[in-house]
């Protein structure tokens, strides 16, 4: 395709920024691993980290750049992606370093669904609304819409959009089939769909569309640009507004409550101060995800902060809170008989759940672990 770019190395970069883009566009499969390579070394030189998804459906990306090097990586794209230069550069509504390590993967799907291209028209896409348009159509309906969430049960469970249906779903295969049994007979009816960024209402809405639904609207740029919405507005209405007013008066009514599940380290930022979940062990208003720091287990969790300090930082398991015990007296006494040896974290000695079905399901597999113990 092109010679490989030679880049003089930079101080380490201490400030980021993350930006997301998708393109669903046919790559052929021979393409697929070039544009993995080009990817990695290309971006390895201008410390850009995250996750890029390659596959013969098109490009995936969740990147953090460091801010210097924002105009330099947005040049670098221009020049040598023109094959997808339908994207759109989707900011995260927090600046920081969003990932630890830049990955290049290649995927059979962008987003797993398990159904064949062939069998409907992905460019036949459903209508984008702009934050700003989808906040006023969705504020102005006289009666509550079909809206439907795309996402996952975990990501939902800590914020949503007002009157959303929220499909009890593990998996983007199961929400598609979820979807179809919610729109069912409603083929003249409006459609709203919204997820993280864009993506999987992007194929979702256009699944719906090739079977004959007339209006499928989703938000674009998914809940991070309504979020950064939001954020703006706040912002302007800050300036706007009187003095005399107080902040809160002048904050725009947001019409998603609680915080936007991300899939990198932060897991998550909040979009208004509602806390709509609940801690997994004790049952107090918390939003915080957190893993199982018995790596082993890695339950996807909500433990509130005296749960967490109570069960030192695990799903509150007895087995898990023994292993990492065990293993910080192991560490207590290695780093006595050989100071500045940093030893492993944790080693395997529970059932590992990696099974991401379970892994997201902690009340499931507390409740199993429970049984376990009992029989
Ligand atoms: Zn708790
Ligand atoms: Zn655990």
């Amino acid at each position: 395709m092109r010679d490989y770019i030679q880049r003089t190395p930079h101080p380490p970069p201490t400030e980021y920024i993350t930006l997301s883009f998708y393109q669903f566009r046919p790559i052929d499969e021979a393409d697929v691993f070039k544009i993995q390579y080009y990817f990695l070394t290309d971006l390895r030189p201008m410390d850009v980290v995250g996750r890029i998804y390659v596959s013969s459906e098109g490009i995936n990306a969740q990147i953090s750049c460091p801010k210097n090097r924002v105009e330099e990586f947005k040049t670098y794209y221009a020049t040598h992606w023109p094959i997808f230069n339908k994207i759109r550069f989707n900011p995260a509504m927090s600046e920081g370093k969003a990932f630890k390590k830049l990955h290049v993967r290649a995927k059979k799907q962008l987003v797993s669904d398990g159904i064949d291209n062939s069998t409907f028209d992905l460019n036949n896409e459903p209508t984008y609304l702009t934050p700003e348009e989808w906040h006023k159509e969705l504020s102005s309906l006289s009666e509550p819409p079909i809206l439907i969430d795309m996402r996952n049960h975990y990501e939902s469970a800590i914020g949503h959009f007002e009157n959303a249906i929220r499909p009890d779903v593990t998996t983007f295969k199961e929400n598609i089939e979820a979807m179809f049994e919610i729109c069912k007979g409603k083929e003249d009816q409006d459609i709203y769909m919204y997820c993280t960024g864009g993506i999987r209402c992007t194929r979702s809405g256009a699944l719906l569309k090739s079977k004959g639904f007339s209006s499928v609207k989703m938000l674009q740029g998914g809940v991070t640009a309504y979020g950064r919405y939001i954020q703006e507005q706040r912002g302007d209405a800050k300036e706007k507004a009187d003095p005399s007013t107080s902040t809160k008066d002048a904050k725009v009514h947001s019409i998603y409550k609680g915080k936007n599940f991300t899939f990198d380290k932060r897991l998550g930022e909040p979009i208004t101060e509602d806390v709509i979940a609940k801690c997994h062990t004790c049952g107090a208003p918390c939003d915080l995800y957190l893993n199982c720091s018995n790596m082993a287990c890695n339950l996807l969790m909500i433990s509130c902060p005296s749960c967490l300090q109570k069960h030192e930082g695990t799903c509150g398991s007895q087995s898990c809170v023994d292993m990492v015990k065990e293993l910080n007296e192991k560490q207590k006494q290695i780093q006595k008989d050989h100071p500045g040896l940093i030893g492993m974290k944790a080693r395997p000695g529970i059932k590992p759940y990696h099974e991401h079905r379970l892994r997201v399901r902690p009340l499931t597999v507390l409740e199993m672990r429970k049984n376990e113990v009992l029989s």
